[in-house]
């Protein structure tokens, strides 16, 4: 179906600016901060009053309705002003208004009263997922969704709860954000609030969640039968790469070709593959091995990044070394003398499970993590 686009200009703005009283959201009547990434038209003339347009794309409602939805116009402002300034945008002139748009105002529960596994701690068996717990977006609805039901059916199977790791899943970023942050704002989850993007990409997503797939019993037969298909086939063009060697006058003419200087030695075609430019698939022809280009993908950024994700593994190897120092869930933190009157406060209020989630509450020093293992370890010698 055709989308169009159009714009708002300096007579839709002007207009936007002269009832901006007018706006629940402006005009007080919505007191609750709107979510960040889908600002209202009232939001963009105020926070960008420099720009001279703002787009609109005029989106079919549906294969069986002559109806638009208008993206890029979402608005708290009367009904009677937005047709006036719907009929001031470029080929809207003489626009019906079917049904006004309106404000959305988030509630929600703080997140930090959940434990990792989204279980209510107050009200053992109820999980929550999704906007109830202060996050916005289709995608963080969904996952948390996956990981909620995933822990409700590991609490009726009576088994362990599944919690995954912030260097393991963007679902991982997203529930240790929520449980040990909290949220100030609408949440959404960006590839920016992970501390692993080099780990966490589209093409070891199999190879990252294959092993709980299979632990929990998700995949049928001929599922499980694909994944390990597609898991050894990646494998061995790896394999492949280190044990390939290409001829200095093959790596030469390689290497020429995308302006690099020519190699005096054999090379493998996994080191080869390291350098700007050079494809796996380029360097292993240059070797003499034809292998099939859908399997290469992951090879091949294992290969060339080699140095990056060995050091983005060992960070992560080190912090989960301290995230598998569990702390009891009944620690008096207001009778550790040793914290500050701050992370005695925040601790009790999220009370994480491990040395690891309680680094990232805000508001817990570098020494106050230092006390409180003293802490714990103290008490662990003496319960002993
Ligand atoms: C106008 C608008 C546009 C949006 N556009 C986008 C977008 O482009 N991209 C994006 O990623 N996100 C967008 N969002 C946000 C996204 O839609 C939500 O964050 C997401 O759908 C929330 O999913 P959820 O399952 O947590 O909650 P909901 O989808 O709200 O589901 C909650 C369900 O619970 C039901 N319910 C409530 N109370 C009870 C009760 N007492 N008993 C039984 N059932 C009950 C409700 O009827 C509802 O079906 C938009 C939201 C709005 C309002």
């Amino acid at each position: 179906m055709p989308c169009y686009l159009t714009w708002a200009g300096p007579e839709v703005t002007d207009t936007i600016r002269a009832h901006l009283g007018e706006s629940a959201l402006y005009g007080g009547m919505i007191s609750g901060r709107g979510p960040r990434y889908c600002p209202s038209i009232e939001d963009k003339v105020v926070k960008f009053p420099a720009a001279e347009r703002h787009q609109v794309f005029l989106e079919p409602e549906g294969l069986d309705t002559d109806e638009m939805y208008v993206n890029g116009l979402s608005t708290s402002l009367p009904p009677d002003v937005q047709l006036n300034f719907l009929r001031r945008v470029p080929g809207l002139e003489s626009v019906r208004m079917t049904r006004p748009g309106y404000a959305i105002e988030y509630d929600y529960f703080p997140p930090t009263q959940l434990t990792p596994s989204l279980e209510v701690r107050a009200v053992p068996g109820l999980f929550m997922a999704g906007q109830i717990n202060g996050t916005t977006g289709y995608e963080e609805a969904a996952g948390q969704g996956a990981a909620a039901g995933l822990n409700a059916a590991a609490r009726a199977l009576d088994l362990e709860p599944v919690v995954l790791r912030r260097d393991q899943a963007f679902i991982g970023v997203l529930v240790d954000d929520l449980t040990s942050r909290g949220v100030d704002e609408p949440y959404r989850l960006f590839t920016s609030r992970s501390e692993y993007r080099l780990l966490l990409r589209q093409d070891n997503a199999l190879r990252r969640l294959f092993p709980l797939a299979i632990e929990r019993g998700l995949l049928s037969d001929a599922e499980r039968r694909n994944a390990e298909d597609r898991l050894n086939r990646e494998d061995s063009v790896l394999e492949t790469a280190d044990r390939t060697v290409v001829a200095a006058h093959a790596s030469s003419a390689l290497l020429s070709r995308v302006g690099l200087p020519p190699s005096a030695n054999p090379v493998k075609a996994s080191e080869l593959v390291k350098r700007q430019g050079v494809g796996l698939v380029a360097a292993l022809q240059a070797g003499g091995v034809a292998v099939e280009p859908e399997a290469v993908e992951w090879a091949e950024i294992e290969l060339k990044y080699e140095g990056y994700l060995t050091r983005e593994a060992a960070a992560a190897a080190r912090v989960s070394r301290m995230n598998d120092f569990a702390l009891p869930l009944d620690l008096p933190y207001y009778e550790l003398g040793s914290l500050s009157t701050e992370a005695r406060e925040k601790l009790t209020a999220v009370r994480p499970s491990t040395l690891g989630q309680a680094s990232r509450v805000p508001g817990v020093s570098a020494s106050d993590l230092q006390n409180l293992l003293a802490a714990v370890a103290r008490r662990q010698v003496r319960f002993t």
